[in-house]
């Protein structure tokens, strides 16, 4: 199945990121964490992001993802290593670090879109680790959810959610050359192009998300 081949594919190149970023004591725990959401597509492109991208200078096992804030599709979560609590803003498409909780400050845009008036009131309800909810797969993968761009079962995916199946081949629809082929383009380069192309999908037909679209290697 497609989804389980994107899945593996994620799995073992952040396997090798692993092998060569985090330091060998470290590295049981950084497996565990990564096995426990291989199933979980969401998870996985953020523990990707976390390895590609953690400055060089710390190489060090993430330990535990925690959900700050979430509204619709934007999640604001805590990537913690054992001395590091970094803030990472996330929607289904791309992540990008925040900063370090507890030190400097949050884009305003950010601390408004989650209905903070400003850092101090942020940082006071964070400062508890209890109080921290911990990401889990359970928490994303109830089955009416697309496990990866979170939409119900039924509703279609967020455009771009590597879910979505395409409408002309059946293949993964951000994978396939199909888009390509109907705008008679090599690369979607514009805004313009992207609105033409959802044009296109919504009189062809896009197909919801369906449980059975599921990736479903691990509950074998
Ligand atoms: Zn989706
Ligand atoms: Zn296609």
């Amino acid at each position: 199945m497609l989804n389980d081949e994107l899945l593996k594919e994620e799995l073992q190149e952040i396997e090798l990121l692993l092998h060569y970023g985090v330091p060998e004591t470290e590295q049981e725990a950084a497996m565990d964490l990564l096995h426990s959401f291989a199933a979980d597509l969401f998870a996985l492109r953020v523990i990707h992001d976390f390895y590609r991208t953690l400055p060089e200078a710390r190489e060090e096992a993430l330990r535990k993802i925690s959900v700050l804030e979430r509204k619709e599709q934007v999640y604001l979560l805590l990537l913690s290593t054992e001395r590091h609590h970094y803030l990472y803003l996330t929607n289904t498409e791309e992540g990008t670090f925040a900063g370090e909780l507890g030190k400097g400050k949050l884009d305003p845009q950010v601390l408004s879109f989650f209905n903070y008036p400003d850092m101090e009131t942020f940082a006071a309800r964070h400062r508890a680790e209890e109080d921290r909810q911990e990401y889990t797969v359970l928490a994303n993968a109830r089955e009416e959810v697309c496990p990866s761009c979170g939409v119900q079962a039924g509703s279609l995916h967020i455009l771009g959610c590597p879910v979505e199946v395409c409408p002309w081949c059946e293949g993964q629809l951000n994978h396939c050359n199909c888009r390509f082929e109907q705008l008679g383009v090599d690369e979607l380069s514009d805004e313009q192009m992207f609105t033409e192309l959802e044009e296109k999908l919504s009189r062809k037909g896009r197909i919801a998300y369906d449980k059975e679209q599921r990736p479903s290697f691990l509950s074998e």
